[in-house]
């Protein structure tokens, strides 16, 4: 699945269009995980896009009268093609057209969106998000704050989007793991310390794995569209049973909330 560090590749890849004329929204299935609005096509005709960004996994068009909200999904991937060029792949299910090329949404799951609001800020989708990761508004007080006041797991309360945006099963393993907590352990027992190591290693794996997205721009462009998966250091997601990076101990495996949960019980408590 696309995360974070994978959007915002995505998104610095397509970044040259900002300021760019989009002359039209081409939709080949409209059946995405919610249904593309029908007025999209017309809404958005030769509309100037005044800023391209990103919020959690949401790529954001921002356009003159409205804006756009792409989720890549599960499988979703964007490719640019020079404008005429006649070669589509199965699933390729949105272009949005611009004067020399063109930027094509593929996604063979389809649990992507594309939705179209006049009101950014307030759409549902947004409006209840956490604070950016790799901003400065995450920091050890802020999580400090919500752990004080939790007695659910700290990897749980990580994912938790209302929480904090964009950090992952695999990230939320591995920031855990460099700070050396135990994933299980209860938010309101962390001390402020604890915090910042924790918000200090979400950051620095998040921003290593955007780091590793800059030298996979390359596959981006080609004619599969499939950015790939980010080559970060894994030291513990994956590896049960493997010996620890740190210790010489075992990497243990269990299900937290539903989901695959690694860790070293001798590093992390
Ligand atoms: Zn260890």
């Amino acid at each position: 699945m696309p995360e974070l560090p994978e959007v915002e590749t995505t998104l610095r890849a397509i970044k040259k269009f900002q300021r760019q004329q989009l002359i039209e929204i081409k939709v080949n299935n409209r059946n995405l995980r919610w249904k593309v609005a029908k007025s999209i096509e017309i809404d958005t005709k030769n509309q100037r896009i005044l800023n391209l960004k990103r919020r959690a996994k949401y790529i954001i068009f921002e356009l003159e009268s409205l804006s756009l909200l792409l989720h890549l999904g599960m499988s979703g991937s964007l490719r640019i093609a020079k404008r005429d060029e006649n070669y589509f792949l199965k699933h390729d299910h949105i272009e949005f057209i611009f004067e020399n090329e063109k930027i094509i949404y593929n996604d063979p799951r389809r649990f992507g969106s594309l939705h179209i609001t006049r009101d950014i800020n307030n759409h549902n989708l947004i409006r209840f998000l956490g604070p950016e990761p790799l901003s400065k508004s995450f920091n050890n007080k802020y999580l400090f704050n919500l752990c004080t006041n939790s007695k659910t797991n700290i990897k749980t309360l990580l994912m938790n989007q209302k929480n904090v945006v964009g950090i992952g099963n695999i990230y939320a393993s591995e920031a855990l793991f460099l700070s050396k907590i135990n994933p299980v352990k209860q938010s309101n027992k962390l001390t402020i310390e604890e915090c910042k190591r924790l918000t200090a290693s979400s950051k620095k794996i998040l921003n290593s794995a955007i780091k590793c997205g800059g030298t996979t721009l390359k596959d981006f462009y080609s004619a599969d569209g499939n950015a790939g998966y980010f080559k970060i250091k894994l030291n513990v997601y994956g590896r049960e049973g493997l010996d620890c990076s740190k210790c010489n101990s075992k990497i243990k495996k269990v299900t937290v909330n539903n989901r695959a949960t690694f860790y070293c019980s001798q590093c992390q408590s």
